[in-house]
């Protein structure tokens, strides 16, 4: 892992190596069962060099104790590690120089279950397990059964920083995170 991570540290492959502070790397378990995955960094993660230490964050670790989870118990990332000017969007060329150490993070932490948040890590994650990413809208909450030698399961979750302004995105967060809990039961 520390491998991964100096090559974030150093990374120069795109362009917000012009506008960053400094990457943020993800944290949590190295050999956690529950990887989540969420879009880029903000302006508190690049600050503190953490993933989801915003108001976003605060958000999800509500949303892990829904599903029974803390953030001890957890690894958590991002699908592009530097922050987006003015918190835009990751444009596809920055996500498609980035998504390859997501690639090789899921390989390294190899959860059993892997929760994206907002609908640019499940159209990179879902993917790339063999599984066509239809909408978050349309696919939030449900849980994929991926065969890889492992069981395994993804569930892509809407972003946590919706629920901050649109009170039925939030209920539909709690909804998913603690049907979550029931699922994680059968799986452990
Ligand atoms: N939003 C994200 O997608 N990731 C973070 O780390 C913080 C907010």
């Amino acid at each position: 892992m520390s491998e991964i991570v100096d090559e974030i540290r150093k990374c120069q492959k795109c362009s917000l190596r012009g506008s960053r502070l400094s990457p943020v790397p993800g944290e949590g378990k190295i050999d956690s069962m529950v990887m989540l995955i969420g879009e880029a960094p903000g302006y508190h993660e690049e600050q503190q060099g953490r993933p989801f230490v915003g108001a976003a964050g605060k958000f999800l670790n509500e949303l892990l104790t829904e599903a029974g989870l803390s953030r001890e118990d957890v690894y958590i990332t991002n699908l592009v590690k530097c922050r987006p000017p003015k918190n835009r969007e990751p444009k596809p060329d920055e996500i498609k120089a980035c998504v390859l150490l997501l690639y090789r993070e899921i390989e390294r932490i190899s959860p059993k279950v892997i929760i994206t948040l907002g609908s640019h890590a499940a159209a990179y994650v879902l993917p790339k397990f063999g599984v066509k990413f239809e909408g978050i809208t349309k696919i939030h909450g449900k849980i994929y059964e991926i065969s890889t030698s492992i069981r395994k399961i993804i569930v892509p979750m809407l972003h946590p920083a919706s629920a901050l302004y649109n009170s039925v995105y939030k209920e539909a967060l709690m909804k998913d995170f603690k049907s979550l809990k029931f699922r994680l039961k059968e799986l452990w």
